[in-house]
């Protein structure tokens, strides 16, 4: 067992040292961990995002291992670059180590930030190591690069509205964590469990869907097929509604066809809770939602399926502004505006 009390004998530069020697470098990037900065070859059109997590706000650490946890912290920045239609290239990881991390903990999570920069072929090239009072906080930045970037403001009245994968298992698993004495069947709850604690960032679906070279990033078909995407972090409804803000356009959604796992249903009916509520408005299933012209909306289904195997669902469909973003279509022809979706404060 090492203490806290080793960690502080390894002090910042040991622990970078032993960090640098579990992670690899991979194409694009020139110079990594170990000087001033990070050099990298040059990118066609840059893009960056990062994500903050803190404990006891965003994990917890009696429900996350550190190494399922190094891998959605990559994966959940992957996500974000993988929506803008580009192709990751080197993570920047600020660690603020609070007073109950050990060396055992920490080489777990890098283990995970491995393990996810191998998944997505990119480089942990670089971070900062800082101490915290309290608890441990991660902040990731992805740099990728994005040829032709896929924004939110792109979509077009008549595209059809795709989703990949299915909604509300992230919710389901983090319902079923925070009542430990509810028992559902084995296999959905492992299932849903690794679902909410280490979700895969769709990129090949991206890549699938926009025919673009993993390796150049360049895309087979100008303009792209997808005119419009984001990926789904804080609920269906909410972020639908990013898009139709962004793209002046509503989008209009059939309930019937929402995506639903039957883990997920079966989760909800014995909690006596709704599925569809945790598919609308649950947040983390990060999963794709795609606008594509009705013409293409097959082809692009059909291309994501057979190189991923995921699936991919046609939702709904964008139409003229209306007072309402997102309207949600019963299968009785209800129609109904959408709400709101989690909100962080
Ligand atoms: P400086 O003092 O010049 O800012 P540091 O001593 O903080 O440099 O970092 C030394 C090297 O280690 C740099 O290449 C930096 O990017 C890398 N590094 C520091 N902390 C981390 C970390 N938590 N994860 C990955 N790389 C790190
Ligand atoms: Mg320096």
């Amino acid at each position: 067992m090492i203490t806290p009390n080793q960690l502080h004998h390894l002090g910042e530069f040991g622990l970078i040292a032993r960090w640098r020697n579990q992670l690899s470098q991979r194409a694009g990037v020139r110079l990594g961990i170990g000087d001033d900065a990070a050099v990298l070859d040059s990118l066609q059109v840059p893009i960056v995002t990062c994500d903050g997590l803190v404990e006891k706000v965003h994990f917890r650490r009696d429900w996350t291992a550190p190494r399922a946890l190094g891998r959605k912290a990559i994966s959940v920045n992957v996500s974000d670059i993988a929506a803008m239609g580009g192709r990751p290239v080197a993570a920047f990881i600020t660690i603020a180590i609070g007073p109950n991390d050990d060396l055992e903990f920490l080489e777990e999570l890098y283990a995970g930030f491995e393990e996810a920069a191998a998944d997505y072929n990119l480089s942990i090239a670089g971070g900062d190591t800082v101490r915290s009072p309290t608890e441990l906080m991660l902040n990731i930045t992805v740099i990728g690069d994005a040829p032709m970037p896929i924004l939110r403001s792109g979509a077009q009245v008549g595209d059809l509205l795709l989703v990949t994968g299915t909604l509300g298992d992230s919710a389901a698993g983090l319902a079923l964590l925070q009542n430990p004495s509810l028992t559902v069947p084995a296999a959905a709850g492992t299932y849903l469990l690794q679902r909410h604690h280490d979700p895969t960032a769709r990129l090949a679906e991206m890549q699938a869907a926009l025919q673009m070279s993993p390796v150049t990033g360049q895309l087979a078909s100008v303009p792209p097929d997808v005119t419009a995407a984001l990926d789904i972090s804080d609920g269906l409804a909410g972020d639908a509604a990013h898009m139709a803000e962004c793209s002046l356009v509503s989008l209009e959604i059939e309930v019937a066809q929402l995506p639903i796992s039957p883990s997920c249903q079966e989760t909800a009916a014995i909690m006596g809770v709704s599925a569809l509520d945790w598919a609308l408005r649950g947040g983390e299933d990060y999963e794709l939602l795609l606008c594509v012209p009705s013409h293409l909306a097959h082809d692009v289904q059909e291309r994501i399926t057979k190189a991923t195997g995921t699936q991919v669902t046609v939702i709904g469909r964008c139409v003229p502004r209306t007072s309402d973003a997102v309207i949600l279509i019963y299968p009785d022809g209800t129609r109904a505006a959408a709400g709101s979706a989690f909100s962080h404060f």
